[in-house]
Protein backbone atom coordinates (compact mmCIF):
# COMPACT_ATOMS: atom_id res chain seq x y z
CA UNK A 1 0.00 0.00 0.00
CA UNK A 2 1.44 3.45 -1.11
CA UNK A 3 2.22 6.22 2.04
CA UNK A 4 0.01 9.10 1.96
CA UNK A 5 1.71 12.25 1.63
CA UNK A 6 0.62 13.04 5.25
CA UNK A 7 2.16 9.35 6.62
CA UNK A 8 5.35 10.43 4.90
CA UNK A 9 5.62 13.44 6.22
CA UNK A 10 4.92 12.34 10.00
CA UNK A 11 6.99 9.72 9.43
CA UNK A 12 9.74 12.00 8.59
CA UNK A 13 9.43 14.07 11.32
CA UNK A 14 9.62 11.23 13.78
CA UNK A 15 13.34 10.41 11.94
CA UNK A 16 13.93 13.99 12.38
CA UNK A 17 13.12 14.67 16.16
CA UNK A 18 15.80 13.39 18.52
CA UNK A 19 15.55 10.00 20.39
CA UNK A 20 17.38 9.95 22.80
CA UNK A 21 17.40 11.47 26.96
CA UNK A 22 17.90 15.10 27.45
CA UNK A 23 20.25 15.43 30.65
CA UNK A 24 22.01 18.64 31.40
CA UNK A 25 21.21 20.13 28.13
CA UNK A 26 22.96 17.54 26.23
CA UNK A 27 20.99 14.99 24.11
CA UNK A 28 22.63 11.43 24.83
CA UNK A 29 21.95 7.81 23.87
CA UNK A 30 21.02 4.76 26.57
CA UNK A 31 22.41 1.59 26.78
CA UNK A 32 18.95 0.26 25.48
CA UNK A 33 16.59 1.55 23.60
CA UNK A 34 12.72 0.19 22.60
CA UNK A 35 10.86 0.01 19.58
CA UNK A 36 8.12 2.48 18.96
CA UNK A 37 4.88 1.39 16.69
CA UNK A 38 2.27 3.20 15.01
CA UNK A 39 -1.16 2.45 16.64
CA UNK A 40 -3.02 2.57 13.04
CA UNK A 41 -1.03 -0.32 11.62
CA UNK A 42 1.56 -1.66 14.25
CA UNK A 43 4.32 -0.76 11.90
CA UNK A 44 7.64 0.25 13.93
CA UNK A 45 8.10 4.29 13.97
CA UNK A 46 11.05 4.56 15.83
CA UNK A 47 13.97 3.25 18.25
CA UNK A 48 13.58 5.11 22.22
CA UNK A 49 15.98 5.78 24.20
CA UNK A 50 15.68 3.07 27.51
CA UNK A 51 16.84 5.14 30.75
CA UNK A 52 18.18 3.11 33.19
CA UNK A 53 18.09 3.47 37.26
CA UNK A 54 21.46 5.57 36.41
CA UNK A 55 20.21 7.81 33.92
CA UNK A 56 17.66 9.00 36.17
CA UNK A 57 20.18 9.84 39.14
CA UNK A 58 22.35 11.82 36.40
CA UNK A 59 19.08 13.90 35.26
CA UNK A 60 18.09 14.59 38.94
CA UNK A 61 21.96 15.44 39.63
CA UNK A 62 21.49 18.06 36.52
CA UNK A 63 17.91 19.34 38.06
CA UNK A 64 19.22 19.76 41.11
CA UNK A 65 22.75 21.54 39.97
CA UNK A 66 20.46 23.75 37.85
CA UNK A 67 17.90 24.63 40.08
CA UNK A 68 19.19 27.00 42.18
CA UNK A 69 20.38 29.29 39.79
CA UNK A 70 16.95 29.00 37.91
CA UNK A 71 14.66 29.90 41.14
CA UNK A 72 16.35 33.14 40.90
CA UNK A 73 16.12 33.61 37.69
CA UNK A 74 13.78 36.75 36.78
CA UNK A 75 9.62 36.79 36.34
CA UNK A 76 10.25 38.35 32.93
CA UNK A 77 13.06 35.72 31.64
CA UNK A 78 10.57 33.10 32.79
CA UNK A 79 7.69 34.96 31.38
CA UNK A 80 9.94 35.76 27.69
CA UNK A 81 10.87 31.84 27.48
CA UNK A 82 7.12 30.73 27.90
CA UNK A 83 5.79 32.95 25.31
CA UNK A 84 8.80 32.19 23.09
CA UNK A 85 7.70 28.93 23.47
CA UNK A 86 4.29 29.25 22.53
CA UNK A 87 4.94 31.62 19.24
CA UNK A 88 7.05 28.06 18.75
CA UNK A 89 4.23 25.76 18.97
CA UNK A 90 2.17 27.63 17.46
CA UNK A 91 3.70 28.29 14.38
CA UNK A 92 4.77 24.51 14.08
CA UNK A 93 1.26 23.44 15.24
CA UNK A 94 0.60 21.48 11.92
CA UNK A 95 4.53 19.36 12.73
CA UNK A 96 3.56 18.73 16.02
CA UNK A 97 0.00 17.65 14.82
CA UNK A 98 0.68 14.99 12.44
CA UNK A 99 3.71 13.57 14.83
CA UNK A 100 0.97 13.29 17.49
CA UNK A 101 -1.54 11.93 15.30
CA UNK A 102 1.29 9.20 14.00
CA UNK A 103 2.38 7.79 17.41
CA UNK A 104 -1.26 8.39 19.27
CA UNK A 105 -3.46 7.60 16.10
CA UNK A 106 -6.03 10.40 17.09
CA UNK A 107 -7.69 12.38 13.99
CA UNK A 108 -5.79 15.28 12.49
CA UNK A 109 -8.30 17.67 13.28
CA UNK A 110 -8.42 16.59 17.01
CA UNK A 111 -3.95 16.73 16.90
CA UNK A 112 -4.73 20.35 15.48
CA UNK A 113 -6.87 21.35 18.74
CA UNK A 114 -4.65 19.87 21.07
CA UNK A 115 -1.82 21.82 19.96
CA UNK A 116 -3.57 25.14 20.12
CA UNK A 117 -5.04 23.43 24.35
CA UNK A 118 -1.32 22.70 24.78
CA UNK A 119 -0.03 25.88 23.61
CA UNK A 120 -2.80 27.98 25.57
CA UNK A 121 -0.81 26.83 29.05
CA UNK A 122 2.78 28.26 27.75
CA UNK A 123 0.69 31.74 27.07
CA UNK A 124 -1.10 31.16 30.59
CA UNK A 125 1.62 30.72 32.99
CA UNK A 126 3.84 33.21 30.87
CA UNK A 127 1.69 35.56 32.16
CA UNK A 128 1.35 33.80 35.43
CA UNK A 129 5.12 33.66 36.06
CA UNK A 130 4.56 37.54 36.50
CA UNK A 131 2.40 37.24 39.01
CA UNK A 132 3.68 35.65 42.80
CA UNK A 133 1.15 36.31 44.86
CA UNK A 134 2.80 37.48 48.21
CA UNK A 135 1.33 39.47 50.77
CA UNK A 136 2.79 40.80 54.19
CA UNK A 137 -0.12 41.68 57.14
CA UNK A 138 0.32 42.24 60.48
CA UNK A 139 1.15 39.68 63.18
CA UNK A 140 -2.13 38.95 65.80
CA UNK A 141 -0.66 41.27 68.49
CA UNK A 142 0.54 44.17 66.24
CA UNK A 143 3.73 44.00 66.83
CA UNK A 144 5.53 42.43 63.97
CA UNK A 145 5.29 42.04 60.06
CA UNK A 146 4.56 38.82 58.38
CA UNK A 147 6.01 38.40 55.00
CA UNK A 148 4.76 35.79 52.60
CA UNK A 149 5.96 34.45 49.66
CA UNK A 150 5.76 31.45 47.24
CA UNK A 151 8.75 29.62 46.41
CA UNK A 152 9.53 26.54 43.87
CA UNK A 153 9.39 23.45 45.53
CA UNK A 154 12.47 22.25 43.67
CA UNK A 155 13.05 19.71 41.37
CA UNK A 156 9.89 17.95 39.92
CA UNK A 157 9.36 14.64 37.92
CA UNK A 158 6.34 14.66 35.87
CA UNK A 159 4.58 11.78 34.31
CA UNK A 160 2.90 12.21 31.53
CA UNK A 161 0.13 9.78 29.69
CA UNK A 162 -0.42 8.98 26.19
CA UNK A 163 -3.90 10.03 25.16
CA UNK A 164 -2.67 14.15 25.32
CA UNK A 165 0.50 13.63 24.93
CA UNK A 166 1.33 17.34 24.77
CA UNK A 167 -1.31 18.99 26.75
CA UNK A 168 -0.94 16.89 29.80
CA UNK A 169 2.95 18.24 29.22
CA UNK A 170 2.90 21.37 29.07
CA UNK A 171 0.17 21.94 31.91
CA UNK A 172 2.68 20.58 33.89
CA UNK A 173 5.66 21.80 32.38
CA UNK A 174 4.35 25.38 31.83
CA UNK A 175 3.47 25.77 35.79
CA UNK A 176 6.57 24.45 36.46
CA UNK A 177 8.72 26.74 34.55
CA UNK A 178 6.72 29.66 35.73
CA UNK A 179 7.23 28.89 39.52
CA UNK A 180 11.23 28.37 38.87
CA UNK A 181 10.83 24.26 39.20
CA UNK A 182 13.69 22.35 37.31
CA UNK A 183 12.26 19.41 36.33
CA UNK A 184 12.52 15.78 34.75
CA UNK A 185 10.07 14.38 32.52
CA UNK A 186 8.46 11.12 32.13
CA UNK A 187 6.65 10.55 29.19
CA UNK A 188 4.32 7.62 28.28
CA UNK A 189 6.43 5.02 26.85
CA UNK A 190 3.35 4.83 23.44
CA UNK A 191 4.22 8.56 22.54
CA UNK A 192 7.76 9.55 23.33
CA UNK A 193 7.84 11.51 20.40
CA UNK A 194 5.86 14.73 20.77
CA UNK A 195 7.49 15.03 24.24
CA UNK A 196 10.76 14.40 22.67
CA UNK A 197 10.28 17.24 20.18
CA UNK A 198 8.64 19.38 22.02
CA UNK A 199 12.02 19.30 24.38
CA UNK A 200 13.97 20.20 22.13
CA UNK A 201 11.81 23.38 21.18
CA UNK A 202 12.70 24.32 24.98
CA UNK A 203 16.22 23.90 24.43
CA UNK A 204 16.03 25.96 21.12
CA UNK A 205 13.92 29.15 22.75
CA UNK A 206 17.09 28.99 25.52
CA UNK A 207 15.65 27.37 28.07
CA UNK A 208 18.88 26.62 30.10
CA UNK A 209 20.61 23.47 30.54
CA UNK A 210 19.46 21.16 33.25
CA UNK A 211 15.95 23.02 33.69
CA UNK A 212 14.39 20.72 31.56
CA UNK A 213 15.32 16.81 31.56
CA UNK A 214 13.79 14.00 29.26
CA UNK A 215 14.05 10.21 30.26
CA UNK A 216 11.89 7.80 27.74
CA UNK A 217 11.97 4.48 29.33
CA UNK A 218 10.07 0.76 28.73
CA UNK A 219 10.49 0.63 32.52
CA UNK A 220 8.45 3.25 34.42
CA UNK A 221 8.34 1.52 37.37
CA UNK A 222 11.95 1.22 37.75
CA UNK A 223 13.15 4.96 36.74
CA UNK A 224 10.20 6.86 38.88
CA UNK A 225 11.23 4.40 42.05
CA UNK A 226 14.52 5.29 42.14
CA UNK A 227 13.97 9.05 41.82
CA UNK A 228 11.15 9.08 44.33
CA UNK A 229 13.43 7.30 46.97
CA UNK A 230 16.17 9.84 46.42
CA UNK A 231 15.21 13.01 49.04
CA UNK A 232 16.52 15.77 46.25
CA UNK A 233 13.33 14.97 44.36
CA UNK A 234 10.43 17.35 46.02
CA UNK A 235 7.51 17.08 43.88
CA UNK A 236 5.73 14.19 41.37
CA UNK A 237 2.88 15.57 38.99
CA UNK A 238 1.51 12.68 37.62
CA UNK A 239 -1.60 12.22 34.72
CA UNK A 240 -2.77 8.46 34.33
CA UNK A 241 -4.49 5.41 36.18
CA UNK A 242 -5.53 5.75 39.65
CA UNK A 243 -3.65 2.51 40.34
CA UNK A 244 -0.18 3.62 39.54
CA UNK A 245 -1.32 7.00 40.85
CA UNK A 246 -1.74 5.14 44.21
CA UNK A 247 1.57 3.45 43.42
CA UNK A 248 3.31 6.97 43.26
CA UNK A 249 1.85 8.03 46.55
CA UNK A 250 3.01 4.87 48.50
CA UNK A 251 6.19 5.28 47.52
CA UNK A 252 6.13 9.28 48.02
CA UNK A 253 5.14 8.53 51.17
CA UNK A 254 8.63 7.76 52.34
CA UNK A 255 10.49 11.20 51.39
CA UNK A 256 7.29 13.36 51.98
CA UNK A 257 6.89 14.25 48.30
CA UNK A 258 4.52 17.51 47.04
CA UNK A 259 2.30 15.25 45.20
CA UNK A 260 0.06 16.44 42.34
CA UNK A 261 -2.53 13.37 40.89
CA UNK A 262 -4.95 13.45 38.11
CA UNK A 263 -6.31 10.19 37.80
CA UNK A 264 -9.05 8.17 36.54
CA UNK A 265 -12.69 9.60 35.70
CA UNK A 266 -15.74 8.36 35.59
CA UNK A 267 -17.87 11.03 34.32
CA UNK A 268 -21.58 11.40 33.97
CA UNK A 269 -23.81 12.89 31.58
CA UNK A 270 -27.05 14.06 32.73
CA UNK A 271 -29.64 14.93 30.30
CA UNK A 272 -32.65 16.43 32.61
CA UNK A 273 -36.29 16.00 30.98
CA UNK A 274 -35.69 19.93 30.35
CA UNK A 275 -32.47 19.81 28.21
CA UNK A 276 -32.41 20.67 24.31
CA UNK A 277 -31.86 17.04 22.72
CA UNK A 278 -30.11 18.76 20.21
CA UNK A 279 -27.51 20.48 22.30
CA UNK A 280 -27.50 17.61 24.33
CA UNK A 281 -26.74 15.13 22.30
CA UNK A 282 -23.73 17.43 20.45
CA UNK A 283 -22.31 17.71 23.73
CA UNK A 284 -22.26 13.77 24.09
CA UNK A 285 -20.66 13.27 20.79
CA UNK A 286 -17.82 15.45 22.09
CA UNK A 287 -18.13 13.98 25.64
CA UNK A 288 -17.89 10.50 24.24
CA UNK A 289 -16.09 10.31 21.28
CA UNK A 290 -13.30 13.01 21.28
CA UNK A 291 -10.02 10.91 21.36
CA UNK A 292 -12.11 7.54 21.15
CA UNK A 293 -13.06 7.69 24.15
CA UNK A 294 -9.24 7.87 25.47
CA UNK A 295 -9.85 10.76 27.95
CA UNK A 296 -10.17 10.55 31.71
CA UNK A 297 -13.17 13.70 30.89
CA UNK A 298 -14.97 11.39 28.78
CA UNK A 299 -18.44 10.54 28.99
CA UNK A 300 -18.34 7.11 30.76
CA UNK A 301 -21.90 6.83 31.45
CA UNK A 302 -25.04 8.29 29.98
CA UNK A 303 -28.18 9.21 32.11
CA UNK A 304 -31.08 10.44 30.13
CA UNK A 305 -34.17 11.40 31.80
CA UNK A 306 -37.42 8.87 30.00
CA UNK A 307 -39.37 11.33 28.63
CA UNK A 308 -36.42 12.39 26.03
CA UNK A 309 -35.09 8.93 26.19
CA UNK A 310 -36.53 7.34 22.66
CA UNK A 311 -35.45 10.58 21.10
CA UNK A 312 -32.19 11.18 22.57
CA UNK A 313 -31.25 7.72 22.08
CA UNK A 314 -32.23 7.56 17.88
CA UNK A 315 -30.54 10.81 17.43
CA UNK A 316 -27.16 9.92 19.36
CA UNK A 317 -26.82 6.27 17.38
CA UNK A 318 -27.62 8.26 14.27
CA UNK A 319 -24.59 10.41 14.78
CA UNK A 320 -22.43 8.06 16.35
CA UNK A 321 -23.12 5.30 13.05
CA UNK A 322 -22.24 8.53 10.56
CA UNK A 323 -18.38 8.49 12.41
CA UNK A 324 -15.98 7.74 10.01
CA UNK A 325 -13.23 5.80 11.29
CA UNK A 326 -9.40 5.19 10.31
CA UNK A 327 -6.30 6.19 10.44
CA UNK A 328 -6.12 9.54 12.52
CA UNK A 329 -3.66 10.57 9.62
CA UNK A 330 -6.13 10.62 6.95
CA UNK A 331 -8.17 13.88 6.69
CA UNK A 332 -11.44 12.50 7.06
CA UNK A 333 -10.84 10.26 9.91
CA UNK A 334 -13.01 11.66 12.83
CA UNK A 335 -12.32 8.31 15.32
CA UNK A 336 -9.18 7.16 15.50
CA UNK A 337 -7.47 3.44 16.38
CA UNK A 338 -6.78 3.00 19.97
CA UNK A 339 -3.46 3.00 21.51
CA UNK A 340 -2.95 -0.64 21.79
CA UNK A 341 -4.70 -4.17 21.93
CA UNK A 342 -4.81 -4.24 25.67
CA UNK A 343 -7.45 -0.86 24.75
CA UNK A 344 -9.55 -3.20 22.90
CA UNK A 345 -9.55 -6.14 25.03
CA UNK A 346 -10.73 -3.41 27.63
CA UNK A 347 -13.51 -2.10 25.51
CA UNK A 348 -14.54 -5.31 24.70
CA UNK A 349 -14.39 -6.74 28.28
CA UNK A 350 -16.45 -4.21 29.34
CA UNK A 351 -18.98 -4.46 26.72
CA UNK A 352 -19.23 -8.32 27.88
CA UNK A 353 -20.34 -6.94 31.64
CA UNK A 354 -22.34 -4.94 30.26
CA UNK A 355 -24.86 -7.02 28.11
CA UNK A 356 -24.09 -10.08 30.55
CA UNK A 357 -26.39 -7.94 33.04
CA UNK A 358 -28.89 -7.06 30.79
CA UNK A 359 -27.58 -4.23 28.32
CA UNK A 360 -28.36 -4.22 24.70
CA UNK A 361 -25.79 -3.30 21.81
CA UNK A 362 -27.94 -0.61 20.00
CA UNK A 363 -24.52 -0.26 17.76
CA UNK A 364 -21.36 -1.42 17.16
CA UNK A 365 -19.89 -3.77 19.47
CA UNK A 366 -16.98 -5.15 17.53
CA UNK A 367 -13.17 -4.35 17.35
CA UNK A 368 -12.13 -3.72 13.92
CA UNK A 369 -10.40 -6.31 10.91
CA UNK A 370 -6.57 -6.17 10.02
CA UNK A 371 -3.52 -4.07 11.41
CA UNK A 372 -3.97 -1.54 13.80
CA UNK A 373 -6.62 -1.29 17.07
CA UNK A 374 -9.65 0.10 15.89
CA UNK A 375 -13.30 0.06 17.60
CA UNK A 376 -16.53 0.25 16.22
CA UNK A 377 -18.53 3.49 17.72
CA UNK A 378 -20.50 1.57 19.96
CA UNK A 379 -24.03 2.44 21.95
CA UNK A 380 -25.61 0.31 24.70
CA UNK A 381 -28.75 0.75 25.73
CA UNK A 382 -31.25 -0.66 28.40
CA UNK A 383 -28.41 -0.47 30.61
CA UNK A 384 -29.91 -0.94 34.33
CA UNK A 385 -28.47 1.85 37.25
CA UNK A 386 -26.37 -0.84 38.84
CA UNK A 387 -24.98 -3.02 35.75
CA UNK A 388 -21.55 -2.96 36.79
CA UNK A 389 -20.20 -1.52 33.32
CA UNK A 390 -21.20 1.77 35.09
CA UNK A 391 -18.27 1.32 37.76
CA UNK A 392 -15.35 1.39 35.80
CA UNK A 393 -13.89 3.74 33.20
CA UNK A 394 -14.20 2.46 29.51
CA UNK A 395 -11.44 4.30 27.78
CA UNK A 396 -12.82 3.72 24.97
CA UNK A 397 -15.96 4.66 21.96
CA UNK A 398 -18.48 2.80 23.93
CA UNK A 399 -21.41 4.55 25.49
CA UNK A 400 -23.60 3.32 27.62
CA UNK A 401 -27.53 4.80 28.23
CA UNK A 402 -29.19 4.42 31.16
CA UNK A 403 -32.77 5.83 32.03
CA UNK A 404 -33.80 7.59 35.20
CA UNK A 405 -37.20 9.73 36.03
CA UNK A 406 -36.14 12.24 38.40
CA UNK A 407 -33.32 14.93 39.34
CA UNK A 408 -32.45 13.15 43.15
CA UNK A 409 -32.08 9.38 41.63
CA UNK A 410 -29.73 10.86 38.75
CA UNK A 411 -27.71 12.43 41.41
CA UNK A 412 -27.59 9.50 43.43
CA UNK A 413 -26.59 7.52 40.05
CA UNK A 414 -23.79 10.20 39.38
CA UNK A 415 -22.41 9.72 43.16
CA UNK A 416 -22.42 6.06 42.49
CA UNK A 417 -18.63 5.61 42.06
CA UNK A 418 -15.26 5.80 43.63
CA UNK A 419 -14.02 8.77 41.42
CA UNK A 420 -15.09 12.46 40.93
CA UNK A 421 -13.15 14.06 38.38
CA UNK A 422 -15.67 15.62 35.58
CA UNK A 423 -19.43 15.51 35.33
CA UNK A 424 -21.84 17.36 32.57
CA UNK A 425 -25.20 18.18 32.66
CA UNK A 426 -27.91 19.55 30.37
CA UNK A 427 -30.92 21.29 31.61
CA UNK A 428 -32.43 24.75 30.77
CA UNK A 429 -33.23 25.21 34.59
CA UNK A 430 -30.84 27.33 36.37
CA UNK A 431 -32.07 26.62 39.39
CA UNK A 432 -31.52 22.23 38.24
CA UNK A 433 -28.70 23.59 37.08
CA UNK A 434 -27.37 24.42 40.90
CA UNK A 435 -28.70 21.71 42.53
CA UNK A 436 -26.37 19.27 39.82
CA UNK A 437 -23.62 21.43 40.90
CA UNK A 438 -24.34 20.99 44.32
CA UNK A 439 -25.19 17.57 44.31
CA UNK A 440 -23.06 15.92 42.08
CA UNK A 441 -19.18 15.14 43.79
CA UNK A 442 -16.90 16.13 41.04
CA UNK A 443 -13.76 18.27 40.47
CA UNK A 444 -14.98 20.00 37.69
CA UNK A 445 -19.06 20.55 35.51
CA UNK A 446 -20.20 21.28 32.38
CA UNK A 447 -23.42 23.05 32.53
CA UNK A 448 -24.76 22.35 28.54
CA UNK A 449 -21.56 21.72 27.42
CA UNK A 450 -19.07 18.42 26.56
CA UNK A 451 -16.26 20.32 26.92
CA UNK A 452 -14.66 21.74 30.42
CA UNK A 453 -10.74 21.56 29.45
CA UNK A 454 -9.23 25.18 29.17
CA UNK A 455 -5.76 26.75 30.11
CA UNK A 456 -7.63 29.00 32.20
CA UNK A 457 -9.63 26.76 34.60
CA UNK A 458 -8.28 24.73 37.42
CA UNK A 459 -8.67 20.79 36.24
CA UNK A 460 -8.70 18.15 38.99
CA UNK A 461 -10.97 15.85 40.50
CA UNK A 462 -12.24 14.91 44.29
CA UNK A 463 -12.13 11.26 45.74
CA UNK A 464 -10.17 8.87 44.01
CA UNK A 465 -9.47 10.89 40.91
CA UNK A 466 -6.89 12.87 42.71
CA UNK A 467 -4.98 15.69 44.09
CA UNK A 468 -4.52 19.22 43.17
CA UNK A 469 -5.52 21.21 40.40
CA UNK A 470 -3.72 21.84 37.06
CA UNK A 471 -4.01 24.79 34.83
CA UNK A 472 -5.90 28.44 36.04
CA UNK A 473 -3.99 30.43 38.94
CA UNK A 474 -4.55 27.56 40.69
CA UNK A 475 -2.28 25.29 38.80
CA UNK A 476 1.23 27.67 39.50
CA UNK A 477 0.43 27.08 43.56
CA UNK A 478 1.47 23.20 42.44
CA UNK A 479 4.72 24.00 41.98
CA UNK A 480 5.30 26.40 44.93
CA UNK A 481 5.68 26.28 48.48
CA UNK A 482 4.30 28.77 50.66
CA UNK A 483 7.35 30.80 52.92
CA UNK A 484 6.39 33.17 55.39
CA UNK A 485 8.66 35.19 57.82
CA UNK A 486 7.89 37.10 60.85
CA UNK A 487 9.46 40.49 60.99
CA UNK A 488 10.45 42.86 64.57
CA UNK A 489 11.94 45.91 63.65
P1 LIG B 1 -2.42 3.45 31.10
O1 LIG B 1 -2.71 2.20 31.88
O2 LIG B 1 -3.63 4.07 30.54
O3 LIG B 1 -1.30 3.31 30.12
P2 LIG B 1 -0.76 4.45 33.14
O4 LIG B 1 -1.22 5.06 34.40
O5 LIG B 1 -0.18 3.08 33.20
O6 LIG B 1 -1.96 4.52 32.14
O7 LIG B 1 0.31 5.37 32.41
C1 LIG B 1 0.45 6.76 32.60
C2 LIG B 1 1.91 7.09 32.78
O8 LIG B 1 2.38 6.43 33.96
C3 LIG B 1 2.84 6.64 31.66
O9 LIG B 1 3.86 7.61 31.49
C4 LIG B 1 3.43 5.36 32.21
O10 LIG B 1 4.70 5.06 31.68
C5 LIG B 1 3.56 5.72 33.67
N1 LIG B 1 3.64 4.57 34.59
C6 LIG B 1 3.05 3.36 34.47
N2 LIG B 1 3.36 2.59 35.53
C7 LIG B 1 4.16 3.32 36.34
C8 LIG B 1 4.82 3.11 37.60
N3 LIG B 1 4.69 1.97 38.27
N4 LIG B 1 5.55 4.11 38.12
C9 LIG B 1 5.65 5.29 37.47
N5 LIG B 1 5.07 5.57 36.30
C10 LIG B 1 4.34 4.60 35.74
Amino acid sequence: MSLTENTKKARALAAATPHGLLIGGAWRDARKTFSLQQPATTTPIADIADASAADGVAALDAAVAAQKSWASSSPNTRATLLQQAFDRLTAQADDFALLMSLESGKPLSEARGEVAYAAAFLRFFAGEALRHHGRTSSSSDGRSRHVVTRRPVGPCLLITPWNFPLAMLTRKVAPAIAAGCTVIIKPAELTPLTTLRFAQLLVDVGVPAGVINVLTTADAQTLSSTLLADGRLRKVSFTGSTSVGRTLLAQGAQTIIRSSMELGGNAPFIVCEDADVDAAVAGAMIAKFRNAGQACTAANRLYVHRRLLARFSEAFIDKAKALVVGDGLDDDTQLGTLINDRGVDKVTAAIDIATQHGARIALGGTRGTGAGHFFAPTVLVDVAVDNPVLQDEIFGPVAPIVAFDDDDEAIAAANDTIHGLAAYVFTRDLGRAQRYADGVDSGMLGINTGLVSDAAAPFGGVKQSGLGREGGSEGIEEYQSVHYANVVG
